[in-house]
């Protein structure tokens, strides 16, 4: 897992002391290091690329900041969308239509005629779809998602690509699938596949690299010429201090081997959402109470899962640490919990933490990717600021909400008034 220096006993996050961005943009807050996520990108880009010709689609529902978009179109992503909505906020931050790829899954014929229309590629989920789109517009370049029978994830609710999956054309049904494609007269590309997110081992990626390619060469002994296989995302990234990082250039080494030595497709896709922004990202949030329950001793803080579900949502592990004693010594154990009137409201269970008064800040690590983006306004609550720091100096990229916001689109009927 990615640590911190401290100075002074006070953590210190792309250049500034942790203490100083939370009193300057009040808390709960998530702070991007500028600096880490444009050395994610090259460093994926760069491990893969020096092989063949490799094309990053960051898989934004990760994390849709505008700003951060910009920083990724900058450094020359592409993207991989999921709704009308990614690809709007995609084209909003500078991307053209011809750097997004749109995977849907069950999408509706006024999205699919929203995208196509936006002139953004669609890789297309089931037979279904096919017909649908082709009703709406047969003249576009397609690539189709697989199901390839290879899963992988973090928790059972991430793996997407295990057999009988609702992703994907099923194995059976490829063929014929892109053959109807073929009669209908879309431009063919490519072949899309993803199993999941947050895989750390390499095994599931060389597997469903596999399948790609024996359905490649499957579609050209039927005529048909792939241009790009597209392995998806669902690179994972180290969550607990002891954890070590995937080896990435021992992927890319293997993968476009696979790919040069036994196809004749020149151009690979990767996907990753969580590799590139989960850990450019922390979550500050403040202690406001210390409860000893006698069986149980609690830091209450003021980010419940409103602002980050995924403890309560996958029991997924986020480390903390208290960001004005850091590298103290740890006193006893605590569950961090938030303000959410549910008793499944916690951050982590069970953690060593050094004396946790009222006023500390607690900082919860690796929150970049599916922490504001899975946000809620649950229990009423505002939605959090985001904060972008550079080189020692922090800029708002995302003010919080007001809490007259959430009455925006609610009416209340006029006989009910008075
Ligand atoms: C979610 C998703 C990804 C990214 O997954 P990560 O685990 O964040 O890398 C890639 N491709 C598709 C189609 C997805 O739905």
């Amino acid at each position: 897992m990615r640590d911190y220096e401290g100075r002074d006993g006070i953590m210190q996050f792309g250049g500034m002391s942790v203490t100083d961005i939370a009193e300057e943009f009040g808390t709960p807050v998530y702070v991007t290091d500028e600096a880490r996520l444009r050395e994610n990108y090259r460093s994926i880009y760069g491990e893969f690329s020096k092989y063949m010709d490799t094309k990053i689609h960051y898989a934004c529902k990760a994390n849709t900041n505008l700003a951060i978009l910009r920083i990724l179109e900058q450094e020359g992503s592409g993207i991989d969308a999921v709704s009308i909505g990614e690809v709007m906020s995609c084209l909003k931050a500078g991307f053209t239509p011809d750097r997004i790829m749109y995977t849907g899954v069950n999408v509706s014929n006024e999205e699919l005629k929203a995208v196509s229309d936006l002139g953004v590629m669609i890789n297309v989920d089931s037979a279904s779809e096919l017909e649908r789109l082709a009703k709406i517009n047969s003249d576009l370049p397609i690539s189709f998602r697989i199901t390839p029978g290879v899963g992988s994830g973090h928790s059972d609710k991430v793996i997407t690509g295990a057999k009988g999956s609702k992703f994907g054309i099923p194995e059976k049904d490829i063929i014929k699938t892109y053959l109807r494609a073929k009669e209908l007269g879309f431009d063919i590309k490519g072949i899309h596949a993803h199993i999941g997110s947050g895989g750390l081992v390499s095994e599931p990626f060389t597997d469903v690299m596999e399948v790609l390619i024996r359905t490649t060469n499957e579609l050209k002994d039927n005529g048909i010429d792939l241009e790009f296989i597209d392995m998806g995302g669902g690179i994972g990234v180290p969550y607990r201090p002891n954890e070590l990082e995937m080896d990435v250039g021992e992927l890319a080494m293997s993968l476009t081997d696979m790919v040069l030595e036994e196809t004749d497709v020149k151009t690979l896709i990767l996907e990753p959402g969580r590799y590139i922004i989960c850990d450019t990202t922390v979550l500050l949030t403040k202690c406001i109470d210390v409860k000893d329950a006698g069986v149980k001793k609690y830091v209450g803080v003021d980010a419940g899962f409103n602002t980050l579900v995924r403890p309560a949502m996958y029991d997924s592990y986020h480390h903390v640490a208290i960001g004005n004693k850091f590298g103290k010594a740890c006193t006893a154990k605590y569950d961090v919990v938030g303000p959410i009137c549910e008793s499944g409201d916690y951050l982590a269970h069970d953690r060593a933490l050094p004396d946790p008064e009222e006023g500390d800040i607690v900082v919860v690590y690796n929150t970049g990717a599916y922490g504001f983006s899975m946000s809620s306004n649950y229990n009423s609550r505002p939605l959090c600021r985001e904060v972008l720091v550079n080189g020692g100096k922090a800029e708002l990229i995302r003010d919080s909400e007001l809490i007259e916001e959430q009455w925006r689109h609610q009416r209340i009927p006029e006989r009910l008034i008075g």
